[in-house]
């Protein structure tokens, strides 16, 4: 657990919310930032986030305070740095939009200068907390339309979309156009609501899990020619 002040431990996988992870079982050596990167400041017109926070609380502080921005960041699991360091988004809106600035390893560095694109960003470091220019006026229609797009996910647990969606497609599709739509090894399956979700049915295994992305990722090369390239990150030593 990193604490303030600490020295950041360069031989470890930073975790988030772990949302957004398939984790085997020979991870590799695993750290966390501690509950005081959990916060929320305002100072002259700047919403400064500590990266442990929780989205949802982020939601419902920006909610409550009347700042727009936030709204997509509802039921998006995740903490604020796994946000970061994925460009987290729904639909047109993303992270990295709205972000002003990021503190990574200690040094706080403008978004110009972070690498990013559709569910990337090269933070090249721990990223302990980030800033918003603060921008009034929630729009609470813009949030219920965007919680109506969550009705067709599983609930089942899962890491969220497992692939990234290719230029001008949806991985979801090109899975259930080649057969994979709830297709089911041991515990996991593609879920047969989403089929770009792999879930866990009970007892799913990573193994089950790594060799349904296989079949995924072969098959939609073979029938399509399009490599998928996965969105979930992989953890193992
Ligand atoms: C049901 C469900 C629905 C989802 N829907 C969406 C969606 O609509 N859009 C979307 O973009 N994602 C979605 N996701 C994925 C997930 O919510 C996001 O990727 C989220 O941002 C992950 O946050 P986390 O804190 O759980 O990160 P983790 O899963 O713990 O980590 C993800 C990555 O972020 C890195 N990381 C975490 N914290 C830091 C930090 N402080 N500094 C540097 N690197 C860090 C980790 O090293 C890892 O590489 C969904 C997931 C689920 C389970």
């Amino acid at each position: 657990m990193i604490q303030k002040g600490d020295t950041i431990p360069t031989d470890r996988y930073l975790i988030g919310g772990a949302n957004n992870l398939l984790i085997s079982p020979t991870p590799p050596p695993l750290m966390m930032l501690s509950k005081e990167f959990a916060y929320i400041e305002e100072n002259s017109g700047i919403l400064e986030i500590g990266a442990a926070m929780p989205t949802g609380r982020i939601v419902s502080y920006a909610k409550k305070h009347n700042i727009g921005g936030f709204e997509f960041c509802s039921k998006l699991p995740g903490t604020l740095g796994g946000m970061l360091a994925m460009n987290a988004g729904v639909k047109s809106y993303e992270i990295f939009d709205i972000l002003h600035s990021i503190q990574i390893n200690g040094e706080w560095i403008n978004k110009e200068h972070i690498p990013h694109g559709y569910r990337f960003a090269k933070l090249r470091g721990v990223a302990t907390c980030a800033r918003f220019e603060i921008v009034k006026g929630f729009n609470a229609a813009l949030l219920d339309s965007l919680l109506s797009l969550r009705t067709n996910q599983p609930h089942d647990p899962s890491a969220g979309s497992a692939f990234k969606n290719p230029p001008n497609e949806y991985a979801g599709r090109l899975i259930e156009a080649v057969g994979l739509k709830g297709y089911r090894i041991g515990d996991m399956a593609w879920s047969d609501l989403h089929a770009n979700f792999l879930v866990n049915l009970g007892e799913g295994r990573y193994e089950d899990a790594i060799a349904l992305l296989h079949l995924a990722k072969e098959r939609v090369k073979r029938k399509f020619g399009i490599p998928l390239q996965e969105e979930i990150k992989i953890l193992t030593a």
